[in-house]
């Protein structure tokens, strides 16, 4: 069966033109820095996100973690929103393994955290009561604010709090190029304020594997060893870099077609009875879509019905789906599943 695959742009599958490049690789062992594809990947984001140097990595969640680990030690607080990927999908890690400690603010509906928790949340450093502020991160898109792209202007607010109080800030920019996208505004802009970016190529760029970490020299020759204490030193790993510089080079200008797609969908579910689609100033690529009173079932048999007609769809709660734009979705399958929402929830 063709699934229409909206539970997220992880599922994209690499393109032909990345398949084909992968083959043709010249690799080398990159532990050693002898891989030129991989090198060559981490000098294109480096420049493209206005940092120094890069560093490639097998998962955005290795990037956030090194990125905290680098800026932070053993009892030292990171400050990030209550709805951060970092605190909720990251399996704990920066605690885990980082023995440090996440200080959550709450985070508001358009990815943003209130300047003044952020001012109040920075701890005295001469009260031994106290752990010790060292770190901001902050997120863009912002995935569970309904994947929404966060203006320069807020970062540039926190960054004056974090240079006031000497915080480092860190960037899970996993998908910046969306917000690049929505926002007319170069991801070098973007993560300008900040000391480190992670980004994703694996998720609506079509790479099958890998983030890139990127900072100063300084900075990413710590992450180097960070790296391979995680176990993430990767050997030919320009077989996937391959793919990943396609990812940057030619998968970052076309977002804005799952952009329109994603406004389309939402606008077409809008009119199914029963659904109540939450429309949100910056959105790019994600739609959320919550089931009304007059809807029986929970998210997670409607959940069940779409399947049957085609349609993947991931509940993000009880009364609640996230459908993600991607590559692999077309203006066909669009109305197909608003056609399949429409039927699955007439039963
Ligand atoms: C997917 C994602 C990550 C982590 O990336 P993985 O490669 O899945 O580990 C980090 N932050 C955000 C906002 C994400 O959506």
């Amino acid at each position: 069966m063709q699934w229409i695959d909206l539970r997220s742009d992880t599922v994209t599958q690499p393109t032909a033109e990345m398949r084909a490049v992968m083959v043709e690789a010249v690799v080398g062992d990159d532990v050693y820095g002898e891989d030129p594809t991989v090198q060559r990947l981490q000098a294109m984001s480096a420049e493209r996100l206005g940092k120094e140097a890069g560093l490639f990595v097998p998962s955005g969640t290795m990037g956030n973690l090194i990125g905290v680990l680098a800026h932070c030690g053993r009892g030292d607080e990171v400050i990030m929103g209550s709805l951060a990927h970092t605190f909720l999908f990251e399996a704990g890690g920066v605690a885990a393994l980082g023995g440090v400690h996440p200080h959550t603010l709450p985070n508001l509906p358009d990815g943003t955290i209130a300047l003044e928790d952020i001012r109040l949340a920075v701890r005295d450093a001469n009260n031994p009561h106290y752990p010790t502020s060292r770190l901001i991160v902050l997120e863009n898109t912002h995935n569970r604010c309904g994947g929404v792209a966060v203006p320069v202007e807020f970062m540039l607010a926190v960054k004056e709090i974090a240079d006031a109080n000497g915080l480092k800030m860190h960037l899970d920019g996993a998908r910046i190029f969306n917000a690049e996208t929505e926002l007319g505004v170069a991801a070098a802009e973007l993560a300008q304020p900040f000391d480190s970016v992670t980004f994703c190529l694996s998720k609506g760029l079509c790479a099958p594997v890998g983030s890139v970490l990127c900072g100063s020299k300084p900075f990413i020759q710590q992450a180097l060893r960070l790296r391979k204490m995680l176990g993430g030193g990767m050997r030919q790993a320009g077989i996937l870099a391959a793919a990943g510089i396609i990812a940057l080079e030619k998968m970052t200008l076309r977002l804005g077609e799952d952009h329109r797609r994603a406004a389309e969908l939402g606008d077409l579910l809008a009119s199914v009875d029963g659904l109540r689609v939450e429309k949100k100033a910056h959105a790019t690529n994600m739609v959320f879509v919550n089931l009304d009173e007059s809807i029986q079932g929970s998210a997670g048999e409607i959940a069940g019905r779409l399947k049957s007609l085609g349609v993947l769809a991931s509940p993000t709660g009880a009364r609640q789906f996230r459908l993600v734009l991607h590559y692999w979705i077309s203006d066909a399958d669009v109305k197909a599943t608003a056609q399949a929402f429409r039927q699955a929830l007439s039963v």
